[in-house]
């Protein structure tokens, strides 16, 4: 009885992991033409920066697919990576990016700042510095309203290299923020090895604020160590009053998460631009 259990597990393993490499595939063959088709499109999320009163936004790609709904980046991105479909995909979203932060501007919202995601395999390519001038000169949009979020894991794979390639994006005067700071091995050893203007602390720690000692005694160690390290600091993943409270305090420049808002379609930007600006007027109080 117990054997024929544990054969039908197996099998029914065998059948999930199965599910799993033909929906990898799908995806695969699909991604290709997902850009011709325009089922990619961009969300805007909100970084808040309270003591200023100002708001920059992060692009953040969503694939609608059209048998299978939406797909998370979480999901297509790395297949992309795979594929080397990245290449494609992050020209479309500087653009995009670009062209919506231009409607933006023209609408009167003069200060804000975009932020977009590079994965280790867009940063990495020799091309990267061409591609991206290009799209700035065409689009007609200057690089320093521009922040590039990179994670520790893309910077970590090559550190000899990503020196130069960081400093001449610099020089063009994008801000580099390192994304999802924190939950590498290496964290703390890389922060004075590059040359990175801001740090995003991982959801991960901002969860445990106010429900976990240690965990609060962490996200203050690493704001203040980013300080002193002159690096500007965001909070990723803020969703409670008593976050922001803490953050607030503990002098954490920027916050986003769904505190603030969920990451929305350009369309909705003007009412939820309108919201923030709310909570900063009452938080200031
Ligand atoms: P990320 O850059 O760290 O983005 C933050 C993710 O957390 C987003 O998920 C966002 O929707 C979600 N999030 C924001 N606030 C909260 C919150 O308060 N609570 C919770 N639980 N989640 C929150 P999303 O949009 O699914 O993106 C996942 C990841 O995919 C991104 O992580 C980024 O690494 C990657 N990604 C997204 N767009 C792009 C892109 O255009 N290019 C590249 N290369 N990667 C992208
Ligand atoms: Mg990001
Ligand atoms: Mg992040
Ligand atoms: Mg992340």
């Amino acid at each position: 009885y117990s054997k024929m259990n544990g054969t039908s597990r197996i099998a029914e393993y065998e059948a999930h992991m199965q599910d799993i490499f033909v929906k990898k595939i799908r995806l695969e063959n699909d991604l290709q033409i997902a850009l011709e088709k325009e089922e990619l499109s961009l969300h805007y999320q909100p970084k808040v920066n309270m003591s200023l009163g100002t708001i920059s936004l992060e692009a953040l790609v969503r694939w609608n697919h059209p048998q299978l709904g939406m797909i998370s980046p979480a999901e297509f991105i790395p297949i992309a990576e795979e594929t080397n479909m990245i290449h494609d995909i992050g020209r479309w979203v500087l653009r995009q990016a670009c062209r919506d932060l231009k409607k933006l501007q023209q609408a009167g919202f003069y200060d804000i700042k975009m932020a977009v995601n590079l994965s280790a395999r867009q940063f990495l390519d020799k091309q990267l510095e061409n591609i991206v001038s290009h799209i700035f000169a065409t689009e007609k949009t200057s690089p320093s309203f521009f922040v590039f979020e990179i994670t520790e894991t893309a910077i970590m794979k090559e550190p000899a290299e990503v020196v130069p390639i960081l400093q001449k994006l610099k020089q063009r005067g994008i801000t580099i923020a390192i994304d999802d700071f924190g939950v590498s091995y290496s964290s703390l050893n890389y922060l004075n090895r590059f040359p990175i203007d801001a740090v995003k602390i991982d959801r991960s720690f901002i969860r445990n604020i106010s429900d976990n000692q240690k965990g609060e005694e962490i996200v203050r160690a690493i704001i203040s160590l980013s300080h002193q390290l002159h690096l500007f600091v965001t909070a990723e993943g803020v969703e409670t009053e008593e976050q922001v409270r803490f953050l607030l305090e503990k002098g954490c420049e920027e916050m986003q998460g769904y505190y603030f808002s969920r990451p929305v379609p350009f369309e909705q930007l003007p009412v939820v631009l309108e919201h923030v600006q709310s909570l900063i007027a009452r938080w200031s109080k």
